[in-house]
This record gives C-alpha cells, structure tokens and sequence, in this order.
C-alpha cells in the first residue's frame, strides 16, 4: 500500500503486469459479484478487493495504490485484520483537502429476489445493523454498531470470512478449492462449524457481513453518512446500494444550486444594502448580503439573468458578462462592509486601484455569482484594501485585490 494524493482514491495497481495497469475502486469498475467482489478495466481484473477495501476505507484512508503481484490480495485467515496492522504500522496522514460524503437525505433500499434487503437511512453518523441468517435461518445473528476506526479494527476486521459446505462442496469436487481451505475460511456444515481456529466471536458470522458491505461501500467513492440496515446482505446488493447512491448523487449534483438565503442576523436585503450604497439599476451589482463573518468577511449574491442590459452587448449572440462588471461587484460588496465597520453612510467610498486581477471563467446568464470580500488593511479612516473573489458553481471564477479611498460627499 502506497501514499497517494489528494482526489486520487484507491486504485489497484497490477505490478505483475506489462505496463502495470491501474484499476480505479469505482462501481462502473465492478464486473462479479459471485462470492467476492472483482474489479477490473478492460481486460485486467483484481478480485475479492473488498476486505483491503474495507480496512482502508474504515481506517481512515481515501487516497491509496495498491500494488499487487497477483490478480487477488492475500486471503489471509480470511479477515481484514493483516490489512488493518499494515495500515497502522504505516500510519495514516491528514490532507489539505476535505473529504468527500454523501449524506443520505432520505431512506432509499434495495432488495433481492432471495431476500436480501439494504436500508439506507439518514443519520449523522456512519452506522450499520446488520441481520444474517444462514440456510434455515441456522446461525442467525444481529449485530448495531457505529462504523469507527476503534470500533472497525476491534469488532469487524477480525471476523473470518465462512461458507457453507454446501455451496462449497462442488468446487472441492471439481477442485476447485485446494486443500488448505480451513485455514483462510470457516466452513459451516450443518449444524457445526468447521475452522482451524475457534470462533473469534459468538457472531462471528454477522461481523463478516459487516465488513463486506464497508470494503463494497468503497466502490462509491467516497464516504457515506448514514444508518445502512442489512437484511440477509451480499455482494450483490451491496453493489446495488452503491449504484443507487452514484445515481442519487449525480442527480442531487445536477440540481445542488446553493439558495442565496439569508443567513443569521447578518444578511442584507436589497432594500438595506441600497440604503448603504448609492447605485442603481442598471449598475448595482449584487442583490443581497448572505453573511458578514467577524469583523472583515462579507459575502454577497448576484443572479445573472439574460436580462441584464450589458448582456445584449456583450457579445450579440454570445452573452458573457463583463469581468469589469465582476470587479464592480467585488467592490460594491467590499464597500458594504467598509461602511458597516466604519458606520457612516455620509461618504462615498472610492475605487482607488485594482491588483491581481484575474478572470478565470466565463459568467453566463442563469449563473449565481457569490462575491466575496474579505478586509486584509484599514489604514485610518482613509484608505482600505480588500481581497475579493467571484465564485460560480463552486469555482473562482474572477479575483482581485482592490484598494478604497473616502471621501466626503
Ligand atoms: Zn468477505
């Protein structure tokens, strides 16, 4: 396991391999389901990645590369327990970027024909409840955990993968399974479990189910926020959960418009904000303050519609608003809050200088443009300079540092 940068998330890399391929952990990467999970591009698969998944994913790690020698990860004594200790040997870092959840905003649930059922319920924490029952509903357990690191390492990884003889026996009479077994996985027949070691714990068994749906989870991408309620659960739909929260997410993607609501006490209406400024229609460039934050940060709103003047201008055909008109912005915004600090409306703020400017993305009629300013130098009651920036969509899209003389009306 090797460090990886910010936004690269887990990939497997096929050392064995001529050129040694990547396979990104990603649900369109999926390909079976059939006892373990495998992934692949093209034509190179890694399979049962989900108990290294698991570990890395409830460890804390988002960005990783997996190097293998082999087309599947050591099966181990069937747990995630060897991947847990590398992972704690090696240490896990903190980045300079937040990471990435999908909150479950309302329940949403898969089912199978044979009977297994995922719940996916809001929650402010990643938790599991899981039921597994085997054949005649023999070994039924339920375990109702918070999913934390402590908590992983302790009561999940060191459940041990089983099966039951029956599924089993086929392979091992086409050969399919090598002698050995007992030692990577528990067997249940019938009533009896068959293992090299005791049982690790009472229910061992639901553990192991646990720990599969985290390493399947990983398969999105990014970490869920969440009360996911297992019902008999398996590869197969935990690989159903994760495509119906890829779907969820890229639709509330496609709809996610931050509203400009007002926030605490700190908001402007227009009304307000044209009592500080003296501009108007068609050169007031912001239509509301969001917040003020302390004493030297003000963010405020601009809708860009097609029905701005300078847009027929700008270009025919072709609307592109002004970055002169994004600086205006900035300043009227910038101005707001120098007349807030200084609390007097008896004179105008001038635009003395504008440095560092830069226009990085166009602006286009329907976007929402949030102007933000924030107060780096207040010389006496004269002069004051801000650090502005224009953002759209989560992207900067105009910057600059502006410089502010007063004067007197
Ligand atoms: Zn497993």
């Amino acid at each position: 396991m090797q460090p990886a940068p910010i936004d690269h998330g887990i990939k497997f890399k096929r050392k064995d391999l001529q050129e040694e391929p990547t396979i990104d952990t990603k649900i369109d990467n999926l390909k079976t389901v059939e006892r373990a999970t495998t992934i692949g591009e093209g034509s190179v698969r890694v399979h049962t990645v989900e108990h290294v998944l698991a570990a890395l994913s409830a460890m804390g790690v988002d960005n990783a590369i997996v190097e293998m020698d082999a087309n599947e990860p050591p099966i181990g004594d069937g747990s995630a327990s060897a991947y847990v200790e590398l992972i704690k040997r090696a240490g896990v870092v903190a980045q300079e970027a937040s990471r990435r959840f999908f909150d479950a905003r309302e329940p949403m649930h898969v089912e199978s024909k044979a009977g297994s059922l995922l719940v996916l319920l809001p929650d402010d924490k990643f938790r599991i409840s899981c039921t597994q029952a085997g054949p005649e509903n023999r070994f039924t357990q339920f375990l109702s955990t918070e999913v934390t690191p402590a908590v992983f390492e302790r009561e999940i990884a060191p459940a041990r993968t089983f099966v039951y003889y029956e599924d089993v026996q086929p392979l091992i009479d086409k050969n399919l399974i090598k002698g050995g077994s007992l030692e990577n996985a528990i067997v249940v027949r019938g009533e009896s479990v068959l293992s090299k070691e005791p049982l690790r714990f009472r229910d061992e068994f639901v553990r192991h189910k646990m720990l599969d749906i985290i390493g399947d989870l990983a398969l999105l991408g990014c970490r869920v926020r969440g009360h996911i309620v297992a019902v008999k659960p398996g590869h197969s739909t935990n690989a159903e959960l994760v495509r119906a929260i890829a779907r969820e997410q890229a639709r509330s993607m496609a709809v996610a418009i931050k509203q400009p609501t007002l926030r605490g006490e700190g908001g402007l209406d227009t009304d307000e904000l044209m009592q500080i400024l003296p501009h108007r229609y068609p050169f007031l460039m912001v239509d509301r303050i969001i917040s003020f934050e302390g004493d030297n940060k003000i963010t405020g709103v601009k809708s860009v519609t097609i029905n701005e003047p300078f847009f027929q201008g700008h270009f025919p055909g072709h609307p592109v608003m002004p970055g002169v008109l994004q600086v205006e912005a900035m300043a009227q915004v910038a101005c707001i809050l120098l007349f807030r600090l200084s609390k007097t409306s008896g004179r105008l703020g001038y635009f003395m200088s504008a440095d560092q400017v830069k226009f990085r993305k166009p602006v286009l009629p329907g976007d929402t443009l949030f102007i933000h300013a924030e107060l780096t130098k207040a010389r006496g009651n004269r002069l004051a300079r801000a650090n502005c920036h224009c953002v759209v969509n989560d992207s900067v899209v105009s910057e600059g540092e502006l410089m502010f003389a007063f004067l007197d009306k």
